[in-house]
Protein backbone atom coordinates (compact mmCIF):
# COMPACT_ATOMS: atom_id res chain seq x y z
CA UNK A 1 0.00 0.00 0.00
CA UNK A 2 1.42 3.64 -0.52
CA UNK A 3 0.46 6.65 1.17
CA UNK A 4 -0.92 9.38 -0.54
CA UNK A 5 -3.28 12.54 0.13
CA UNK A 6 -6.82 12.34 -0.49
CA UNK A 7 -8.47 14.11 -3.46
CA UNK A 8 -10.24 17.09 -1.39
CA UNK A 9 -13.70 15.95 -1.85
CA UNK A 10 -12.81 13.09 -0.01
CA UNK A 11 -11.20 14.96 2.28
CA UNK A 12 -14.06 17.26 2.54
CA UNK A 13 -16.57 14.01 2.79
CA UNK A 14 -14.48 12.62 5.44
CA UNK A 15 -14.98 15.66 7.33
CA UNK A 16 -18.43 15.91 7.02
CA UNK A 17 -19.74 12.78 8.25
CA UNK A 18 -19.20 14.31 11.99
CA UNK A 19 -20.92 17.54 11.20
CA UNK A 20 -23.54 16.90 8.50
CA UNK A 21 -25.91 14.09 10.08
CA UNK A 22 -29.08 15.25 8.12
CA UNK A 23 -30.77 18.25 6.59
CA UNK A 24 -31.40 19.94 10.18
CA UNK A 25 -27.38 19.76 10.62
CA UNK A 26 -26.92 21.63 7.57
CA UNK A 27 -29.71 24.23 8.51
CA UNK A 28 -27.61 24.58 11.82
CA UNK A 29 -24.72 25.04 10.06
CA UNK A 30 -26.19 27.57 7.73
CA UNK A 31 -27.78 29.88 10.06
CA UNK A 32 -24.67 29.79 12.35
CA UNK A 33 -23.17 31.13 9.44
CA UNK A 34 -26.00 33.85 8.78
CA UNK A 35 -25.98 34.61 13.16
CA UNK A 36 -22.13 35.15 12.67
CA UNK A 37 -22.59 37.26 10.23
CA UNK A 38 -24.34 39.62 12.28
CA UNK A 39 -27.82 39.40 10.23
CA UNK A 40 -30.66 40.91 11.75
CA UNK A 41 -32.91 38.75 9.59
CA UNK A 42 -32.36 34.76 8.38
CA UNK A 43 -35.12 33.70 6.50
CA UNK A 44 -34.90 29.19 5.55
CA UNK A 45 -36.75 28.31 2.69
CA UNK A 46 -37.31 24.17 2.83
CA UNK A 47 -38.43 22.09 0.07
CA UNK A 48 -39.58 17.97 0.83
CA UNK A 49 -37.99 17.59 4.27
CA UNK A 50 -34.55 19.11 3.09
CA UNK A 51 -34.16 15.76 1.06
CA UNK A 52 -34.74 18.20 -1.91
CA UNK A 53 -33.82 21.75 -1.08
CA UNK A 54 -32.38 23.97 1.38
CA UNK A 55 -31.90 27.65 1.71
CA UNK A 56 -30.84 29.99 4.18
CA UNK A 57 -30.76 33.57 3.04
CA UNK A 58 -29.77 36.72 5.73
CA UNK A 59 -29.15 39.98 5.44
CA UNK A 60 -25.88 39.84 7.22
CA UNK A 61 -22.07 41.61 6.28
CA UNK A 62 -21.96 39.39 3.14
CA UNK A 63 -18.87 37.61 1.52
CA UNK A 64 -16.20 39.34 -0.84
CA UNK A 65 -16.26 38.32 -4.65
CA UNK A 66 -12.14 38.03 -3.57
CA UNK A 67 -13.24 35.78 -0.46
CA UNK A 68 -16.06 33.77 -2.31
CA UNK A 69 -14.09 30.80 -3.74
CA UNK A 70 -11.89 30.53 -0.27
CA UNK A 71 -15.11 30.39 2.14
CA UNK A 72 -15.96 27.13 0.43
CA UNK A 73 -13.01 25.47 0.91
CA UNK A 74 -12.14 23.62 3.91
CA UNK A 75 -10.14 24.98 6.45
CA UNK A 76 -10.69 28.66 5.64
CA UNK A 77 -12.55 30.45 8.00
CA UNK A 78 -12.46 34.37 8.76
CA UNK A 79 -13.32 34.19 12.05
CA UNK A 80 -10.33 32.81 13.59
CA UNK A 81 -6.57 33.31 12.48
CA UNK A 82 -4.09 32.60 15.51
CA UNK A 83 -3.56 30.03 18.42
CA UNK A 84 -4.35 32.85 20.82
CA UNK A 85 -8.14 33.69 19.41
CA UNK A 86 -8.98 29.83 19.98
CA UNK A 87 -8.66 30.14 23.32
CA UNK A 88 -11.41 33.50 22.92
CA UNK A 89 -13.80 32.24 20.69
CA UNK A 90 -16.97 34.61 19.96
CA UNK A 91 -18.59 33.19 17.15
CA UNK A 92 -20.42 30.08 16.65
CA UNK A 93 -18.40 28.79 14.04
CA UNK A 94 -14.31 28.64 13.98
CA UNK A 95 -13.74 25.51 12.56
CA UNK A 96 -13.74 26.65 8.67
CA UNK A 97 -15.39 23.26 7.56
CA UNK A 98 -18.87 23.24 7.53
CA UNK A 99 -18.87 24.96 3.59
CA UNK A 100 -16.30 22.23 2.54
CA UNK A 101 -17.80 19.72 4.14
CA UNK A 102 -21.85 20.48 2.67
CA UNK A 103 -20.60 20.93 -1.21
CA UNK A 104 -18.71 17.68 -0.73
CA UNK A 105 -21.61 15.78 -0.39
CA UNK A 106 -24.68 18.07 -1.87
CA UNK A 107 -24.82 20.69 -4.82
CA UNK A 108 -24.07 23.98 -2.96
CA UNK A 109 -24.34 27.67 -4.11
CA UNK A 110 -23.55 30.62 -2.20
CA UNK A 111 -24.40 33.76 -3.71
CA UNK A 112 -23.29 36.54 -1.67
CA UNK A 113 -22.90 40.82 -1.88
CA UNK A 114 -21.49 42.61 1.38
CA UNK A 115 -22.33 46.62 1.89
CA UNK A 116 -19.62 47.92 -0.40
CA UNK A 117 -19.89 45.39 -3.17
CA UNK A 118 -22.01 46.75 -6.23
CA UNK A 119 -22.73 43.59 -7.43
CA UNK A 120 -22.93 40.33 -6.11
CA UNK A 121 -20.95 36.98 -7.04
CA UNK A 122 -22.20 33.42 -7.09
CA UNK A 123 -20.19 30.67 -6.26
CA UNK A 124 -20.02 26.95 -6.73
CA UNK A 125 -17.84 23.48 -5.67
CA UNK A 126 -17.82 20.39 -7.72
CA UNK A 127 -16.12 17.68 -8.76
CA UNK A 128 -12.73 15.58 -7.13
CA UNK A 129 -10.96 19.12 -6.39
CA UNK A 130 -13.87 21.04 -5.70
CA UNK A 131 -12.56 23.50 -8.31
CA UNK A 132 -15.02 26.82 -7.28
CA UNK A 133 -16.75 28.18 -10.05
CA UNK A 134 -17.31 32.20 -9.45
CA UNK A 135 -20.05 34.06 -11.66
CA UNK A 136 -22.18 37.38 -11.50
CA UNK A 137 -25.60 37.23 -9.78
CA UNK A 138 -28.06 39.52 -8.44
CA UNK A 139 -28.63 39.54 -4.66
CA UNK A 140 -29.61 42.15 -2.30
CA UNK A 141 -26.48 43.02 0.66
CA UNK A 142 -26.27 39.52 2.29
CA UNK A 143 -25.72 35.97 1.57
CA UNK A 144 -27.76 33.02 0.48
CA UNK A 145 -26.52 29.46 0.48
CA UNK A 146 -28.68 27.08 -1.47
CA UNK A 147 -28.12 22.98 -0.83
CA UNK A 148 -29.85 20.50 -3.42
CA UNK A 149 -29.78 16.95 -3.11
CA UNK A 150 -28.09 16.45 -0.37
CA UNK A 151 -25.78 13.16 -0.42
CA UNK A 152 -26.50 12.53 -4.11
CA UNK A 153 -23.05 11.36 -4.44
CA UNK A 154 -22.90 9.33 -0.90
CA UNK A 155 -26.05 6.34 -1.46
CA UNK A 156 -24.92 5.01 1.42
CA UNK A 157 -25.65 8.34 4.06
CA UNK A 158 -28.68 9.07 1.86
CA UNK A 159 -29.97 5.66 2.80
CA UNK A 160 -29.95 7.23 6.68
CA UNK A 161 -32.60 10.12 5.43
CA UNK A 162 -35.97 9.61 6.92
CA UNK A 163 -39.16 10.52 5.83
CA UNK A 164 -39.59 14.06 4.82
CA UNK A 165 -41.84 14.60 7.63
CA UNK A 166 -39.34 13.18 10.23
CA UNK A 167 -36.33 15.74 8.63
CA UNK A 168 -38.44 18.44 8.44
CA UNK A 169 -39.61 17.54 12.25
CA UNK A 170 -35.55 17.61 13.01
CA UNK A 171 -35.04 21.16 11.29
CA UNK A 172 -37.90 22.80 13.17
CA UNK A 173 -36.75 21.53 16.09
CA UNK A 174 -33.06 22.80 15.56
CA UNK A 175 -34.61 25.94 14.54
CA UNK A 176 -36.23 26.23 17.81
CA UNK A 177 -33.27 25.64 19.82
CA UNK A 178 -31.87 28.84 17.62
CA UNK A 179 -35.02 30.83 18.09
CA UNK A 180 -34.53 30.45 21.86
CA UNK A 181 -30.97 32.53 21.79
CA UNK A 182 -30.11 35.40 19.52
CA UNK A 183 -33.58 37.03 20.10
CA UNK A 184 -32.88 40.28 18.25
CA UNK A 185 -32.80 38.47 14.98
CA UNK A 186 -36.20 37.49 13.28
CA UNK A 187 -36.04 34.10 11.64
CA UNK A 188 -38.99 32.35 9.57
CA UNK A 189 -39.20 28.85 8.29
CA UNK A 190 -40.80 27.96 4.86
CA UNK A 191 -41.96 24.76 3.95
CA UNK A 192 -42.61 23.43 0.62
CA UNK A 193 -44.03 26.73 -0.42
CA UNK A 194 -45.78 27.71 3.08
CA UNK A 195 -44.59 30.10 5.74
CA UNK A 196 -44.88 28.13 8.94
CA UNK A 197 -43.08 29.73 11.61
CA UNK A 198 -41.83 33.35 12.12
CA UNK A 199 -40.18 34.25 15.60
CA UNK A 200 -40.28 37.95 15.75
CA UNK A 201 -36.68 40.07 16.70
CA UNK A 202 -36.92 40.94 20.59
CA UNK A 203 -35.70 43.45 22.25
CA UNK A 204 -37.18 43.90 25.63
CA UNK A 205 -37.32 41.67 28.32
CA UNK A 206 -41.12 41.53 27.56
CA UNK A 207 -40.22 40.71 24.24
CA UNK A 208 -37.96 38.21 24.64
CA UNK A 209 -40.70 35.90 26.79
CA UNK A 210 -43.17 36.69 24.30
CA UNK A 211 -40.44 34.70 21.83
CA UNK A 212 -39.78 32.14 24.62
CA UNK A 213 -43.71 31.42 24.15
CA UNK A 214 -43.69 31.75 20.29
CA UNK A 215 -41.34 28.97 20.43
CA UNK A 216 -42.19 26.85 23.65
CA UNK A 217 -45.72 27.71 24.00
CA UNK A 218 -47.55 30.20 26.19
CA UNK A 219 -47.87 27.90 28.74
CA UNK A 220 -44.33 27.40 28.95
CA UNK A 221 -43.56 30.81 30.46
CA UNK A 222 -46.88 30.85 32.30
CA UNK A 223 -45.81 27.62 34.41
CA UNK A 224 -42.37 29.22 34.64
CA UNK A 225 -40.20 30.87 37.22
CA UNK A 226 -37.52 33.45 35.63
CA UNK A 227 -34.14 33.57 37.41
CA UNK A 228 -31.76 36.63 36.92
CA UNK A 229 -28.47 36.25 38.56
CA UNK A 230 -24.85 38.15 38.46
CA UNK A 231 -22.25 37.18 40.14
CA UNK A 232 -18.80 38.20 39.20
CA UNK A 233 -18.47 37.48 35.97
CA UNK A 234 -21.14 35.57 35.54
CA UNK A 235 -24.32 36.18 34.21
CA UNK A 236 -26.99 33.06 34.57
CA UNK A 237 -30.81 34.10 34.13
CA UNK A 238 -33.83 32.22 32.13
CA UNK A 239 -36.80 30.12 32.85
CA UNK A 240 -37.20 27.36 35.08
CA UNK A 241 -40.36 25.06 34.78
CA UNK A 242 -42.44 24.38 37.86
CA UNK A 243 -42.01 20.93 39.08
CA UNK A 244 -45.83 20.21 37.95
CA UNK A 245 -44.57 20.89 34.35
CA UNK A 246 -41.70 18.41 34.35
CA UNK A 247 -41.85 16.22 31.58
CA UNK A 248 -41.10 12.42 30.92
CA UNK A 249 -38.54 13.22 28.15
CA UNK A 250 -35.72 15.87 27.93
CA UNK A 251 -37.49 17.57 25.37
CA UNK A 252 -37.81 21.00 27.00
CA UNK A 253 -34.13 21.24 28.26
CA UNK A 254 -32.53 24.30 26.52
CA UNK A 255 -29.14 25.36 28.06
CA UNK A 256 -27.15 28.02 26.26
CA UNK A 257 -23.46 28.99 26.77
CA UNK A 258 -22.76 32.57 25.81
CA UNK A 259 -25.30 31.94 22.93
CA UNK A 260 -24.61 28.69 21.81
CA UNK A 261 -27.03 25.77 22.99
CA UNK A 262 -25.18 23.12 24.51
CA UNK A 263 -26.07 19.51 26.41
CA UNK A 264 -23.43 19.38 29.20
CA UNK A 265 -22.97 16.40 31.76
CA UNK A 266 -21.49 18.79 34.01
CA UNK A 267 -24.44 21.22 33.82
CA UNK A 268 -27.41 18.61 33.39
CA UNK A 269 -25.73 17.21 36.53
CA UNK A 270 -25.77 20.10 38.69
CA UNK A 271 -29.51 20.90 37.74
CA UNK A 272 -30.50 16.93 38.37
CA UNK A 273 -29.00 18.07 41.93
CA UNK A 274 -30.94 21.21 42.44
CA UNK A 275 -34.20 19.20 41.64
CA UNK A 276 -33.47 15.99 43.43
CA UNK A 277 -35.54 16.78 46.65
CA UNK A 278 -38.70 17.48 44.46
CA UNK A 279 -38.74 15.85 41.35
CA UNK A 280 -38.50 12.08 41.01
CA UNK A 281 -35.19 10.48 39.32
CA UNK A 282 -37.08 9.68 36.20
CA UNK A 283 -38.73 13.36 35.27
CA UNK A 284 -37.35 15.43 33.56
CA UNK A 285 -37.50 19.53 34.41
CA UNK A 286 -38.18 21.70 31.97
CA UNK A 287 -35.95 24.79 31.63
CA UNK A 288 -34.94 27.45 28.88
CA UNK A 289 -31.26 28.43 30.54
CA UNK A 290 -28.43 30.84 29.82
CA UNK A 291 -24.78 31.21 30.97
CA UNK A 292 -22.83 34.01 30.06
CA UNK A 293 -19.15 34.07 31.12
CA UNK A 294 -16.02 35.57 29.63
CA UNK A 295 -15.25 33.67 26.44
CA UNK A 296 -11.79 32.64 27.53
CA UNK A 297 -13.26 30.87 30.60
CA UNK A 298 -14.69 27.41 28.21
CA UNK A 299 -13.63 25.85 25.35
CA UNK A 300 -15.78 25.02 22.99
CA UNK A 301 -12.89 23.17 20.54
CA UNK A 302 -13.75 19.86 21.92
CA UNK A 303 -16.21 18.09 19.93
CA UNK A 304 -17.05 19.00 15.89
CA UNK A 305 -20.68 19.47 16.48
CA UNK A 306 -19.91 22.05 19.41
CA UNK A 307 -22.51 20.69 21.76
CA UNK A 308 -20.08 19.71 24.22
CA UNK A 309 -17.98 22.47 25.88
CA UNK A 310 -15.09 22.41 28.88
CA UNK A 311 -15.20 25.14 31.28
CA UNK A 312 -12.11 26.03 32.98
CA UNK A 313 -13.23 26.05 36.66
CA UNK A 314 -15.60 23.27 35.83
CA UNK A 315 -16.46 22.88 40.03
CA UNK A 316 -16.96 26.32 40.73
CA UNK A 317 -19.88 26.50 37.59
CA UNK A 318 -21.53 23.34 38.81
CA UNK A 319 -21.75 24.55 42.25
CA UNK A 320 -23.08 28.10 41.02
CA UNK A 321 -25.56 26.61 38.84
CA UNK A 322 -26.76 24.45 41.62
CA UNK A 323 -27.02 27.36 44.14
CA UNK A 324 -28.57 29.86 42.54
CA UNK A 325 -31.57 26.72 41.19
CA UNK A 326 -31.69 25.51 44.57
CA UNK A 327 -32.46 28.81 45.91
CA UNK A 328 -35.02 29.79 43.28
CA UNK A 329 -36.59 26.67 43.90
CA UNK A 330 -36.42 27.22 47.93
CA UNK A 331 -37.71 30.26 47.15
CA UNK A 332 -40.80 29.66 44.96
CA UNK A 333 -42.05 26.56 47.27
CA UNK A 334 -41.12 28.29 50.62
CA UNK A 335 -39.60 24.81 51.70
CA UNK A 336 -42.74 23.58 52.57
CA UNK A 337 -43.58 21.31 49.15
CA UNK A 338 -39.97 19.76 49.16
CA UNK A 339 -41.66 16.48 48.35
CA UNK A 340 -41.06 14.14 45.55
CA UNK A 341 -43.86 14.85 42.93
P1 LIG B 1 -16.74 28.77 9.84
O1 LIG B 1 -18.13 29.20 10.11
O2 LIG B 1 -16.24 27.77 10.85
O3 LIG B 1 -15.79 29.91 9.63
P2 LIG B 1 -17.81 27.81 7.32
O4 LIG B 1 -17.34 26.77 6.36
O5 LIG B 1 -19.15 27.63 7.92
O6 LIG B 1 -16.71 27.94 8.46
O7 LIG B 1 -17.76 29.23 6.58
C1 LIG B 1 -16.54 29.68 6.01
C2 LIG B 1 -16.47 31.19 5.94
O8 LIG B 1 -17.41 31.66 4.96
C3 LIG B 1 -16.83 31.91 7.22
O9 LIG B 1 -15.71 32.05 8.09
C4 LIG B 1 -17.32 33.26 6.70
O10 LIG B 1 -16.24 34.14 6.48
C5 LIG B 1 -17.93 32.92 5.36
N1 LIG B 1 -19.41 32.80 5.43
C6 LIG B 1 -20.13 31.66 5.44
N2 LIG B 1 -21.45 31.90 5.50
C7 LIG B 1 -21.58 33.25 5.54
C8 LIG B 1 -22.70 34.15 5.61
N3 LIG B 1 -23.98 33.70 5.65
N4 LIG B 1 -22.43 35.48 5.62
C9 LIG B 1 -21.16 35.95 5.58
N5 LIG B 1 -20.07 35.15 5.52
C10 LIG B 1 -20.27 33.82 5.49
MG1 LIG C 1 -19.79 27.98 9.96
Amino acid sequence: MTIQILPAQLANQIAAGEVVERPASVVKELVENSLDAGASEIEIVIDRGGHKRILVRDNGCGVAEAEITLALSRHATSKLSSQDDLAHIDTLGFRGEALASISSVARLTMTSRPMDQENAWQAQASGRDMTVVVTPAAHPIGTSVEVQDLFFNTPARRKFLRSEKTEFNHIDEQLKRLALSYYPVSIKLTHNGKLLRHYRAAKTPEQFERRVSSVLGKGFTEQSWALDNQHQSLHFWGWLGRPEVARSNSDHQYFYVNGRAIRDKLILHAIRQSFAAILDEHVYPSFVLYLELPCDQVDVNVHPTKHEVRFHQARLIHDYIQKIISEVLHSQLDGADLQPI
